[in-house]
């Protein structure tokens, strides 16, 4: 057949060589380009061109790999069918390529080659009549005489019949009906040969076949076997809607001209037939709730409907994809005993009685009432206490999976909620997603971090906490990506702080704050011995009888290498030890030193064998060379030899510290300078300080430069506060400056081991601060003999540990003078002469 009138394609095309599929007439194929000349054809011809006509290319099978043909032109089919370039997508991964998605237009043979390069144009000749396509009656064919119009009935009946042995619910089937009712029958074969299941031979044959009647002749075969085979299966076991898509299926959407229809033509499409399938079949088994169900059936209904190019059938895919995983009936079993939750979590973590007990309770009352609507545990403290590792030990004891969540800088709600879909990107948040790793809709979830949530336009994320943590209404938990409630009631939240001040008050109000406060070096000690070191050995594949660290080591390591209320780095520091160990057990040495205290055994040593070669041991020198020199030196004596510095403590989110007040004065005009980033709070107290000093300069004989009874006049007074480029604020720090200023006026040193905290007033009282325990913890581990606190704060001490408490002086202070009387060897003059103030408070 030749070409005829009605539409012509271009007499010279472009070619574009493929050897992976075949391109028929009314199909359309995805190619995937990336050897040169085709990639010059889409960037030079197909991306450039600006008329319909231009994106009218050749496709051309040809019998070699395009890949090793870089230079020769390979060897070209002899026919070839134009198609028009519907889609161009560009990709550079995992190399620079070009994905075209075209449909087949007619046969065209080439007539003689024009040029090779940049890309491949020919001369061509149509073969066949497009416009055999546009004409709406299917008379055309039938009319035919003869034997063509015999084979095209034949053709046509076998094609029903295949219809007829297939599911018609499968929208697959149903659009294969379509298609053959409505197209002109001798545009059949080509169609049928792209939807049913044929190898690229079988398509080339097609391909060569120009006259109509030879093409029925090869594709009615085709066409049998296809039925025969479905018969086979039909026999040896039932249908089902998966095996009708196996044996055709209809994907993308390739346009026609005059007509529009969809047809099957890559191979992965078939998968996609089965994949939706599968889908339907695990929507179906996911055990979700009605509401659920309904929505993802809706869901599937319009994903069958789309073609895959659409970008919104990832997104339906990718949702009910989730939908499918989430566990909406999956759950584990509660294996609670109280005995054994009581070893355990003394088994795993050292100290923080106060914290295990009411743990314990917790976990007891769930034993009694599962159905616990109770509050939900908050775990504040410092970094590196623990708080983590008790979550975990609870989800333990229950038998329940463990998430973390980490809410860190988190300022956006749909952090938590999730994003709606219409958004690009959109998916689910935090909380879904943690459902969806554990797998199980009963986990203990640990909303890490609950103080540093941030707030931003895109609305508070404490707000939709609050709906996730109230059993009241966290049972119909509406993420806004999957918009169907998700019962959260059997989730145990449990959430860790640093500290309070900062957590929302509403989502404060709903938990239970339970303080884990930081370690005295004997109880870092005691967790390094117990816990830690046992832990790095395994980690880093050591045995005690290669490594042991005595205990004066692992204080040397706690006071002098880190400074901390927790244990995190003093864990890193003794994983630091087990590498350099590891090092040097590899390599068959022993460190050099270790010979000092080889006599020391580890109890775990004991116990076995006799080791086959004697433990490194990590003694100062060891330690040394290990860690590098110590970081921190106790400097509190060192620095306290001038007047005018006193040393405070202050209570920061990460523990109790040590601070050093210092002050200087200077010929001026009465100013006072304050340095060292300082909140306004603390700068109050600095005024107020000083206020106080100049009403009782009289009593305190304090004075200026030169000696006048105004420690102000003609001077000026700088206050700073070193130690780190963080903001230091609150009222505690009133007693210290007092001191260190008392010290500057009167020239005398403040007395080298003594530590202090208290707000003042005007009037000279001291009055109660927070965090004591921490802060009078911080005075320890920095070596101070002496603890100044206001006299209220006495019931504080209790919560001390005995051995602090035993190895530590407290001072006690209602007012200033008393401050002021036990800060100064001999205390201070003029202090008994003034009139005691007693706290009407
Ligand atoms: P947090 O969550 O408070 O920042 P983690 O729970 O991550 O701290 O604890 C840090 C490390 O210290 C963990 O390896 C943990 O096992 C260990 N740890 C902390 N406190 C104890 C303790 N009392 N007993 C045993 N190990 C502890």
């Amino acid at each position: 057949m030749s070409s005829g009138g009605g539409i012509q394609i271009p007499s010279r095309l472009p070619l574009l060589l493929t050897h992976e599929d075949v391109l028929l007439p009314g199909s359309t194929v995805r190619f995937s380009v990336d050897s040169p000349r085709n990639m010059q054809l889409v960037s030079q011809r197909l991306l450039r061109g600006t008329s319909l006509k231009s994106t009218i290319i050749g496709v051309i099978p040809n019998t070699r790999d395009p890949e090793q043909d870089s230079e020769d032109l390979p060897t070209l089919h002899k026919i070839g069918t134009a198609g028009i370039a519907v889609q161009v997508v560009g990709s550079n991964w995992p190399k620079p390529h070009y994905t075209l998605l075209i449909t087949g237009l007619c046969r065209f043979k080439v007539s003689s080659l024009l040029k090779e390069r940049p890309f491949v144009l020919a001369e061509v000749e149509q073969l066949d009549k497009l416009e055999q396509y546009t004409t709406s009656t299917t008379e055309g064919a039938t009319a035919e005489d003869g034997d063509l119009g015999e084979l095209s009935q034949k053709f046509y009946q076998a094609a029903v019949q295949l219809l007829g042995m297939l599911d018609m619910s499968v929208p697959a089937v149903a659009k294969f009906r379509r298609l053959l009712d409505s197209l002109p029958r001798e545009t059949l074969p080509d169609v049928v040969a792209s939807m049913i299941r044929t190898s690229n031979k079988e398509k080339l044959q097609v391909l060569d076949a120009v006259s109509l009647e030879e093409r029925f002749r090869r594709t009615l075969p085709m066409l049998t076997r296809q039925i025969e085979g479905l018969k086979l299966l039909k026999k040896s076991r039932k249908m089902t809607p998966d095996s009708e898509k196996r044996v055709l299926s209809i994907r993308k959407g390739g346009t026609f001209p005059g007509r529009q229809f969809s047809l099957n033509q890559d191979e992965d499409s078939e998968d996609d037939g089965d994949d939706t399938a599968s889908l339907e079949k695990k929507v179906h088994g996911a055990n979700m709730p009605e509401a659920a169900l309904k929505v993802c059936l809706k869901e599937l209904k319009r994903l069958k409907k789309m073609p895959q190019s659409m970008p919104e059938y990832a997104l339906t895919r990718n949702y009910l994809d989730l939908m499918v995983e989430l566990p909406w009936s999956r759950s584990t079993k509660d294996c609670l005993d109280i005995r054994a939750a009581r070893v355990l979590l003394d088994n795993d973590h050292y100290a923080m009685d106060k914290l295990k007990r009411r743990v314990l309770e917790y976990l007891a009352v769930r034993q009694l009432k599962t159905s616990l609507k109770g509050p939900i545990l908050c775990f504040v403290g410092p970094p590196g206490v623990g708080k983590t590792s008790v979550g975990r030990s609870i989800a333990k004891t229950l038998g329940r999976e463990f998430h973390r969540i980490a809410l860190g800088g988190v300022c956006d709600q749909s952090d938590i909620r999730g994003h709606r879909r219409t958004y690009v990107g959109s998916m689910p948040g935090r909380i879904i997603n943690g459902l969806k790793t554990v797998g199980v809709n009963n986990p203990v979830f640990l909303l890490d971090e609950v103080d540093k949530l941030g707030k931003s336009l895109q609305g508070d994320p404490a707000a939709a906490l609050l709906e996730v943590l109230d059993p009241e209404q966290n049972h119909s938990f509406t993420d806004h990506y999957l918009n169907v409630a998700f019962d959260l009631s059997q989730v145990l939240f449990i959430a860790t702080a640093n500290t309070t001040a900062t957590v929302p008050p509403a989502l404060l109000d709903r938990m239970e704050v339970l303080q884990v406060p930081g370690y005295t070096q004997e109880e870092k000690v005691e967790i390094a011995h117990r816990h830690l070191i046992p832990n790095q050995l395994e980690q880093h594949g050591l045995t005690p009888q290669q490594l042991h660290i005595p205990q004066d080591s692992t204080q040397d390591i706690i006071c002098r290498y880190t400074r901390e209320a927790g244990v995190r780095s003093l864990e890193r520091k003794i994983g630091a030890i087990c590498r350099a160990v590891a090092v040097k057990v590899a390599e068959g040495h022993r460190l050099p030193e270790t010979d000092a205290s080889t006599s020391e055994t580890s109890p775990q040593q004991e116990d076995k064998a006799a080791p086959p070669e004697m433990p490194i041991v990590i003694d100062q020198m060891a330690l040394k060379d290990i860690l590098g020199p110590p970081l921190f030196e106790l400097e509190v004596s060192e620095r306290l030899t001038l007047p005018g510095v006193a040393l405070g403590l202050a209570w920061t989110p990460l523990g109790g510290e040590i601070m050093f007040v210092e002050a200087s004065r200077m010929e001026g005009e009465g100013q006072l300078t304050l340095t060292g980033q300082l909140g306004d709070v603390m700068k109050e107290s600095a005024h107020l300080a000083i206020s106080w000093l100049r009403a009782n300069a009289k009593t305190y004989q304090l004075t200026n430069m030169v000696g006048a009874p105004d420690p102000l006049e003609g001077t000026d007074i700088h206050l700073h506060f070193p130690a780190g480029a963080v903001t230091k604020d609150g009222p505690s720090a009133g007693v210290t400056i007092v001191t260190c200023l008392a010290s500057l006026f009167s020239g005398r040193l403040v007395r080298s081991d003594i530590a202090m905290t208290g707000e003042i007033t005007l009037r000279g009282l001291v009055l109660p601060v927070g965090g004591i325990k921490d802060k009078v913890l911080a005075a320890h581990r920095a070596g101070v003999k002496r603890v100044i606190l206001p006299k209220r704060n006495e019931k504080d001490l209790e919560e001390l540990p005995a051995n602090v408490r035993a190895q530590l002086d407290f001072v006690t202070a209602g007012n200033l003078d008393e401050v002021l009387n036990a800060s100064f060897d001999g205390g201070f003059p003029g202090a008994q002469a003034h009139p005691h103030v007693s706290s009407k408070l």
